[in-house]
């Protein structure tokens, strides 16, 4: 896909989450943007940056660390988010890059994060992974763990802000972000990280703070 489309369709996917944030009587500015950016090399990144995106998501640390750096030394103020699963030996590199933590999905990865943001004296903004669907394969708190994993991630010391999910590729998703909602709520938590290249404009609609699209933006991987 050449640079021209990726800028095209970042400006048609800011319009959909605006249009669905009014009909559904919401903020267009409360809705984030997270551009996917994995498996695309920093060329392809690059122009999106140029048209003003600043917010990115990478699903695996050293890919992220290949491409970031010199990225950031030539755009400052762009924020790079975790969304895939992490390995606790790789929770070093994991908080001196990223910005914020979306993917805190296991006891093993919270402690090893918060160990990590302690002794570098960086503490990144971190969402729990909740599974929704309970699918087996997919990582992520089951939801009627995620209120105890909150309480046990703030007790290391963890500063978590909100809730991320994936649903099942084969149901409707609408009733996995009202699930997530609802945990977010009970909870107090602010910040809703759902939505797909598939399913973002529902998500919006349903409160969204936060869609993560990647193949409707940069093409398919
Ligand atoms: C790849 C990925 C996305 C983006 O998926 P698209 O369908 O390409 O928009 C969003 N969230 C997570 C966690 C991902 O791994």
């Amino acid at each position: 896909m050449s640079a021209a489309s990726a800028v095209e369709n970042l400006h048609a996917i800011r319009t959909a989450i605006a249009d669905s944030a009014r009909r559904a009587k919401r903020d267009p500015d409360a809705v984030t943007l997270v551009a996917v950016s994995k498996t695309f090399e920093a060329e392809a990144i690059r122009p999106v940056l140029e048209a003003g995106q600043r917010v990115f998501g990478e699903n695996r640390v050293q890919e992220a660390q290949s491409k970031w750096p010199a990225l950031r030394d030539a755009f400052p103020d762009l924020e790079l988010h975790l969304i895939g699963p992490l390995q606790s030996n790789k929770a070093k590199e994991a908080v001196a890059l990223f910005d914020v933590i979306e993917s805190v999905d296991r006891p093993k990865i919270a402690e090893a994060l918060a160990a990590e943001m302690k002794r570098q004296n960086r503490f990144l903004p971190c969402l729990i992974q909740v599974n929704t669907g309970k699918e087996p394969q997919k990582a992520g708190i089951l939801p009627e763990e995620a209120d105890a994993f909150l309480h046990s991630c703030r007790d290391l010391g963890l500063t978590v802000t909100g809730l991320m999910c994936i649903p099942p590729v084969d149901e409707e998703p609408a009733l996995h972000f009202a699930l997530l909602r609802e945990i977010a709520r009970r909870n107090g938590l602010s910040v809703l990280s759902m939505g797909m290249s598939a399913d973002y404009p529902t998500a919006v609609a349903l409160g969204a703070t936060h869609v993560r699209v990647g193949s409707a933006l940069f093409g398919s991987r």
